[in-house]
């Protein structure tokens, strides 16, 4: 099984949606996270990302 590198929005997702980017507190890489999202996967190391602020 492959877990997809690139999330798709789903279809329900406001079009108003736009990506941020947050550090992963792990290995410090910039990760890409979209408005909408409040945790995404990061790409080095797998470790769960949550948004930072509210
Ligand atoms: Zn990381």
């Amino acid at each position: 099984m492959s877990e997809s590198q690139f999330k798709e929005k789903p279809l329900c997702s406001v079009k108003s949606a736009v990506p941020d980017t947050v550090e992963c507190p792990s290995c410090g890489a910039e990760v890409e996270m979209w408005s909408d999202e409040d945790e995404v996967l990061c790409k080095g190391c797998n470790t769960q990302v949550k948004r930072p602020h509210a």
